[in-house]
Parts: structure tokens; sequence; C-alpha cells
């Protein structure tokens, strides 16, 4: 479904109505052969989800599934037999990721930007986990960044999904997860887009 011009994997599921990321569409892009899933070219959003440490939790279940997204840029077939290339969408210009051929699933561009993320992306300038510039942080964000701080050596993805959020969109690990919140929204009757 395109949105903005943006493409993204929509959920059927009537509780994922609004969001552009839930634990169904990240299992589909895992899981679908190539032939089920075919990226579009253009600008596809392409959702992540993870277990991670959840300081409300009970002592019994000491962590809760968050999700967040990344964008990629697919370019048009480069030569006869269909291979494209594929940039992952940064605030300046698009990284480059890897060329991806007709018969490869969308996991491979996770397994990508796995690699990508952990050889190639470092914090700089003062950057590190537990530091965000972006507009939408705020204190108790930061409350919540401190703390999983301490954390990072036990759950690595921690840093993974920092270094996506900081890569993507300027944005720490947190606001990554804040904006990928279900959110209540008006109904359709209320926002006049029960279309979208
Ligand atoms: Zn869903
Ligand atoms: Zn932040």
């Amino acid at each position: 479904v395109p949105d903005n011009g943006v493409w993204y994997l929509k959920c059927s599921k009537p509780e994922c109505t609004d969001l552009f990321a839930c634990v169904h569409t990240v299992d589909a892009m895992m899981t679908s052969p190539a032939e089920d899933l075919l990226i579009p070219s253009g600008i596809t959003s392409l959702p992540m989800a993870g277990e991670f440490p959840d300081p409300a939790a009970p002592n019994d279940q000491l962590t809760s599934e968050k999700l967040g997204s990344f964008k990629v840029q697919v370019s048009d077939a480069i030569n006869a037999y269909g291979t494209r290339k594929v940039s992952i969408v940064t605030p300046t210009d698009p990284a480059f990721l890897m060329t991806m051929n007709p018969e490869d699933a969308i996991v491979s561009i996770y397994t990508a930007l796995k690699h990508f993320i952990n050889s190639q992306v470092f914090y700089v300038g003062g950057d590190r986990f537990g530091s965000c510039k972006s507009p939408d942080h705020r204190m108790s964000t930061q409350g919540l960044l401190n703390w999983l701080t301490g954390l990072v050596g036990a759950y690595p993805m921690l840093e993974f999904w920092d270094k996506v959020g900081k890569l993507t969109l300027n944005a720490c690990v947190v606001c990554m997860w804040n904006r990928h919140k279900p959110v209540v929204v008006p109904g359709p009757d209320d926002s006049g887009l029960g279309s979208l």
C-alpha cells in the first residue's frame, strides 16, 4: 500500500489498522519467499520487531516486544536480469546497502542491514548510546534511555536499533519505539480519512 509515495506492507488484522509496523508484517517479511512478496521500485518502509528489556514488566517477564522500521530506496532494474540496487534512506543521502536479484527474498535486506550497521555505522562526534538529538526526545525518553544504557552489554540489539535510529532518523532507539507505538486515533467518521 503506498502512503505519501512510501510503500509498506499493510496488516489485515483490525488491531493493526493504523500501524506502519507490527509483528505480523515483520513475520511476513522474514518468511515470505521472493515470489510472494515482491518489493516495488521506489521507497518502501520495512518493519522491525524485537524483544527488549522493559522497566514496567513484572519480574517473571523481563522483556517486551518493541517495533520500529527503516526505509529503503529500491532502483529500477539495472540489467536485463532484473538486478536492482537497494539503499537505506537517511536524512542526507541514501546509503548503498546491496544489490538484489529477482530470486532474493526481502529477508536478505535485513541481513544486509545487520551487516552494514555492525560493520560500517559508528558513533561519531560525541554521539553515543544514551544521547539523542531528535526534537521528539523528552525527559521521560531520556530516563528510559539512561536505564537501558546499563543493559547494552547484555542486549546488543539495543545498540543495533539505536544505530539504525541514528542513521535513518537522527533519533535514538527509544524515540524509534515511541514512533511505532500503537496510537488511539479518531474513527474514520471523525477524521474523514476513512479511505486511507
Ligand atoms: Zn499486524
Ligand atoms: Zn531519542
